[in-house]
């Protein structure tokens, strides 16, 4: 079910636990600001989420309180999964969804890196 944004951040939640170790991912690049790992359900060839390591609801929670170190870290981290995998060239799509209207299910920040064929429109029209 989407998630309200606004909501103060949840201990529980997936991308927490998997943070702290008590759930498996499979990870694809880690450091001190940042955890990517596979979607455990693709939407495309490559589909990596990127997840800073504080506890930050959405993009909005996370561009207002987290420190510039903290970003600077988390965005180099998004670029750096793109680049490992291989996606700058042929490309590859960024999707951070906030909120209810985007339909935002887990509420740990995350930013969606697709790849490895063509992606179609941005969205349905
Ligand atoms: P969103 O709709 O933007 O909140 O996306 C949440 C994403 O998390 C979905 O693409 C799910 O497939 C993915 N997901 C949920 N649980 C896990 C998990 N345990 N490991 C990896 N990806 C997950």
């Amino acid at each position: 079910m989407p998630i309200d944004a606004t909501q103060p951040y949840d201990e529980s939640n997936i991308f927490a636990r998997i943070l702290r170790g008590e759930l498996p991912s499979e990870t694809v690049y880690e450091d001190d600001y940042a955890l990517a790992f596979n979607d455990i359900r693709p939407a495309a060839p490559t589909h990596v989420l990127v997840i800073p390591r504080g506890p930050y609801v959405s993009w909005d929670d996370f561009s207002e309180r987290a420190s510039d170190a903290e970003i600077a870290g988390f965005v180099r981290a998004v670029g750096k999964v793109a680049r490992d995998k291989g996606l700058v060239p042929p490309g590859y799509r960024l999707l951070a969804n906030v909120g209810a209207d985007s339909g935002q299910e887990v509420p740990h920040l995350h930013v969606h890196v697709f790849g490895g064929k063509p992606l179609g429109p941005m969205l349905a029209r």
